[in-house]
């Protein structure tokens, strides 16, 4: 099985309550790569970086099976770059800075080998660079999913309704859910973005866990309770890229498999916050993903 991703490849700097980091390795697609990379081999990326962007970084994704010949390096130009600032309660954030730097001229170009892959998570960049993705595919995906953010709602909102009309999932937050379909109630907004394509809805709700709905039935699986939360940056991604992931692992695309993916999904986020950028992620072990998918067993069962 094999899973095929885009997004941005970055650096961050970010702000929460317990500290701040300066110029991280972030950006959807690396999130998405490293938490997928635990389930599915090979996971191949469609990005771009600038020459500034560290070789290990790279080098560790590669050891990870992370397939990363669609990756565009460009001489002399600088990698996407983001700023953000959590809030106490580390649920909201302020964007301070979006340099788009190599993502503003990016144009995809998709290996043959990456042509037919399986599965497909587009993640979060520009609307247009997703939809070029995904018409560079000579057979459709068994299941395409989208992750997206309020950035690209105020500024290329006709572009990403395009992209909406061709893909199966859909993973946003729960503002980004209201802002999309004008509707304060989750489920009318889930009624409302279903007509606009995707027949799967998973509505991330940061420490209070996410909702999966697909023809009027709905799934919730929680957040874990954590005693410390570092960093959420990344926590959407990781959730996304642990979803599909299992997803392309098991090869079943049924309601009731995207339930267990939704908790493998959450297993992974659960990690990522656990420290600034990526650190988590790393070194991670099937025995300690397992454990973490029967907590959350356990906090549910009754
Ligand atoms: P998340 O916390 O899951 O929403 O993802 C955070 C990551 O998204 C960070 O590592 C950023 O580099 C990246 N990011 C921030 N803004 C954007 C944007 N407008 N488009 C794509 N990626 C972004």
């Amino acid at each position: 099985m094999s899973l095929l991703t885009v997004g941005t490849v970055a650096f961050d700097d970010i702000e929460t309550p317990s500290g701040r980091a300066e110029k991280v390795v972030g950006g959807a697609c690396t999130y998405i790569s490293l938490a997928a990379s635990y389930f599915v081999k090979p996971v191949r990326v469609v990005s771009v970086v600038g020459d500034d962007f560290p070789h290990e970084t790279l080098e560790y994704l590669r050891h990870r099976g992370v397939d990363l010949e669609g990756l565009q390096i460009k001489e002399g130009e600088k990698s996407f770059f983001w700023a953000g600032r959590y809030h106490k309660s580390l649920n909201t954030r302020d964007t301070l800075d979006t340099q788009l730097n190599v993502l503003a001229t990016f144009d995809p170009v998709l290996p043959e080998s990456y042509k037919q892959s399986e599965y497909l998570m587009l993640g979060n960049l520009t609307p247009m660079v997703q939809m070029q993705v995904l018409e560079q595919l000579t057979h459709r995906p068994k299941l395409v999913a989208l992750d997206t953010m309020n950035f690209w709602m105020d500024i290329a909102m006709d572009d990403l309704r395009k992209v909406l009309e061709k893909i199966d999932v859909l993973t946003i937050n729960d503002e980004e859910a209201r802002q999309l379909s004008g509707e304060h109630s989750l489920v009318h907004a889930a009624r409302a973005i279903h007509k606009m394509g995707p027949k799967y809805l998973i509505i991330k709700k940061g420490e209070h866990g996410a909702l999966l709905f697909h023809r009027g039935q709905i799934f919730y699986a929680p957040a874990l309770p954590l005693a410390e939360v570092t960093d959420p940056t990344g926590a959407g991604d990781t959730f996304a890229g642990g979803f599909m992931g299992y997803i392309a692992k098991t090869g079943d695309i049924s309601f009731e498999n995207m339930k267990r993916a939704v908790v493998f999904g959450s297993a992974m986020a659960s990690f990522c916050v656990e420290k600034f950028g990526i650190e988590r992620l790393k070194g991670l072990t099937p025995a300690m993903i397992e454990n973490r998918v029967e907590e959350f067993a356990e906090l549910v069962k009754f």
